[in-house]
Parts: C-alpha cells; sequence; structure tokens
C-alpha cells in the first residue's frame, strides 16, 4: 500500500517537474549548469512576481557550485539504488537513470517572501537548493550520499535541514557557499 503511493507521487512529481520547468519563459532557462541540470530548473517557481527571479552572474555561479554536488548526488544515488525502490535493488545497479528533482533553487527577495522562506535565507543568494523526495527512506539516503561526497571531497556544504510539513512532505534542503560554510545538520518541522 505504501509502495503504491510512493509511485503515485512520483510519477505526479516528474510530471509537475517537467512541466514547471517547460512553463518557464526566459531564454537561459534551457542552458546547462551541469550537464544533468539546467538554469530553468533551479530558477523555477510557482510565484509571479515583478522581477521574474532572475539570477545575477554570482547567483548563477553559486547555483552551478551547487550542481556539481547534485550530480555527484544523483551518480551515487544511481549505482547504490536507483528506481526509487523502496529497498536498493538486488540487480542491475548502475542502470538506473533517475533525477533529482529541484522543487526550489535561486529565489528572488520577492520570491523568497511570498513562499514565506527564511530572512537572510541561502536561497537568496543561489547557494540552497530544496530536493524533492519520495518519503523518509530516500531522504536519508540522499543525506547520507551527501555527507560521504562532503568527507571524501573533504569539502564542506552550510546546510543539510531534513525538513517535513504539516502534511507530512518531506524535502531536503542543501546549501554550499563559496566560503564560510557551517556543516549545519537539522531535521526541522515547518
Ligand atoms: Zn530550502
Amino acid at each position: 500500500m505504501v509502495e503504491i503511493n510512493k509511485n503515485a507521487q512520483l510519477s505526479q512529481h516528474l510530471t509537475s517537474s517537467s512541466v514547471a520547468a517547460l512553463g518557464h519563459s526566459s531564454e537561459l532557462d534551457g542552458s546547462h549548469l551541469t550537464p544533468h541540470f539546467t538554469l530553468g530548473e533551479l530558477c523555477k517557481t510557482s510565484v509571479k512576481t515583478a522581477d521574474g527571479n532572475i539570477p545575477s552572474h554570482v547567483h548563477i555561479e553559486n547555483l552551478r557550485r551547487l550542481c556539481r554536488w547534485l550530480e555527484r548526488l544523483r551518480k551515487r544515488w544511481n549505482e547504490r539504488y536507483g528506481s526509487l525502490t523502496p529497498n536498493p535493488s538486488p540487480k542491475g545497479e548502475g542502470n538506473s537513470d533517475d533525477p533529482i528533482v529541484i522543487n526550489s533553487g535561486y529565489r528572488s527577495e520577492a520570491v523568497n517572501k511570498a513562499v514565506g522562506g527564511a530572512k537572510g535565507s541561502n536561497h537568496l543568494t543561489g547557494c540552497a537548493v530544496d530536493i524533492r523526495v519520495a518519503g523518509m527512506e530516500q531522504l536519508l539516503r540522499y543525506a547520507v550520499i551527501l555527507l560521504d561526497i562532503a568527507d571524501e571531497g573533504r569539502e564542506d556544504f552550510d546546510e543539510l535541514l531534513m525538513e517535513r510539513n504539516a502534511k507530512g512532505t518531506y524535502w531536503l534542503h542543501f546549501a554550499v557557499r563559496p566560503e564560510g560554510n557551517r556543516r549545519k545538520i537539522v531535521f526541522l518541522r515547518v
């Protein structure tokens, strides 16, 4: 029963995500920050604001840094688990090509305000993404992979926040700053 629900949620997520990406109007949207992530995906928002949620060059560099982490997350996820199965696949490792789905990346001040984002949020500088997860299991696995990547590469991140809202939806907020990363790891109920 739980598995069926997860699958239903996933297909909804994938559909709505691609529709949203296509619906975004800027011609820069299709440009790739890294092989699997476009600027459009990292700037999409359901909120309409006068500023159009356009990042500066500095913000784009921050997004690109973040996407390099997301590429490694994507690769390792597919090598280890793939296909969003509730349990690691006993066979066919490495054959999967699951995407990492971004709920929210860069947010202008106006967008951040409209969605109730925190003041001084890392989203404002393009240093943070909210990553969609199918549930608690995928949330934990993503978090573990990102911690492994940090340790192996001796790189630090600023925030790894495992968040859950009142409806019981989980997501992972992950942030990397150009410097001054605090390696903050927290479970949050929002
Ligand atoms: Zn966030």
